[in-house]
């Protein structure tokens, strides 16, 4: 039975583990969103976690969960950038060899970021599964354990971490907007919250551009999805067709899923800028512009996951002005 893999029990393991290795992100009431909607909005302010990103949870406790022998082979793993660096962080914090694998899509800061790190880079290819055949030719020569970036029950726990300090945080959260792709994030975050707070409603949010999870669940199965440079680039790539748990989690756990357009997602990284003065990235936007866009129905109080913040800066400065050129004189 799938849902057995990942508990709650698992997930409060997992925030042992990661303890002091992680922040303890804040949550803070949305004045404007709250004001707006009429219902509390709460944003949980992810972004400012160490790496930029909640994929340090998850990196965090698959790391800690290795036994010495692993250890001593080190990481390897397939990554947009934000499990690529968080996965290099959590390796560099043990004293573990790290190799990251990512298609020529990635970002520059992004590759810049894992450089720091001191993890090992390979760039292949034009797609996630490009990466991925790197990934799995480095497990059967060199021995590296792979940590994917979401389909795994150490990675998944890890993510939950966030759904037990939300609940702590806004006890009477009745819906949660999480950001989707693979599904790690939403798997973790849904079996956490539900398990605590069986009413709330989780729901995952994906742009329109590419969103396999989505695509997966209406088709039954998990299928293949082109991938377009979009906004949200932290959420692009497949889910595996081989996918063992966040395909079936998500089916089980979410409410609903929504899709937005590039413009919406924009809406999004504007409003957290100048009006919650958060910087964020596309994948980290898409809870506001969800709610922005109309496409929820909110009728409690509302908890918005802001997942990450690594967005090139000459993009976020283009976005911020992108409509406001009057305005815009430097
Ligand atoms: C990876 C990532 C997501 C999506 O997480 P999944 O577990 O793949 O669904 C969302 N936001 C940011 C910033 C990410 O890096």
């Amino acid at each position: 039975m799938i849902m057995n893999e990942v508990t709650p029990e698992h997930i409060r393991a997992a925030c042992e583990r990661i303890a002091g290795k992680v922040e303890r992100t804040p949550t803070v009431l949305s004045q404007n969103l709250s004001e707006r909607f009429g219902v509390p909005v709460h944003l949980k302010l992810e972004h400012r976690q160490t790496t930029g990103s909640f994929k340090l949870r998850g990196a965090s406790n698959a790391v800690a969960s290795l036994s010495a022998a692993d250890k001593a082979h080190g990481v390897v793993a397939a990554s947009t950038g934000n499990h690529g660096r968080a996965l290099a962080h959590a390796a560099k914090l043990e004293g573990m060899r790290a190799v990251i694998c990512m298609s020529r899509l990635v970002p520059d800061n992004k590759l810049d970021e894992i450089r720091r790190l001191g993890a090992e880079m390979r760039i292949v290819g034009n797609s996630q599964d490009d990466a991925q055949r790197e990934v799995e030719r480095l497990v059967a020569e060199e021995g590296l354990v792979m940590l994917p970036p979401f389909d795994h029950p150490d990675i998944i726990a890890g993510q939950g971490t966030l759904g037990l300090e939300m609940i702590e945080q806004v006890p009477d959260a009745a819906l949660v907007l999480v950001p989707l792709s693979g599904g790690g994030l939403a798997a973790g975050v849904a079996a956490a919250v539900k398990g605590l707070s069986p009413m709330a409603k989780i729901i995952g949010v994906s742009m329109a551009r590419g969103a396999a999870m989505k695509a997966s669940l209406d088709a039954g199965r998990p299928v293949p999805v082109e991938e377009l440079p979009t906004l949200a680039d932290s959420l692009g790539g497949g889910i595996g067709l081989d996918n063992r748990l966040t395909f079936a989690m998500c089916r089980d756990l979410l409410d609903d899923i929504i899709l937005l357009g590039e413009d919406e997602i924009a809406v999004g990284i504007r409003h957290a800028y100048a009006r919650e003065r958060e910087i964020v990235e596309g994948a980290g936007a898409v809870g506001i512009a969800a709610l922005l866009a109309g496409k929820v129905k909110v009728s409690g109080p509302v908890v918005l996951l802001l997942s990450g913040r690594n967005i090139d800066m000459a993009l976020h400065r283009k976005i911020i002005c992108g409509e406001a050129n009057a305005e815009c004189t430097t």
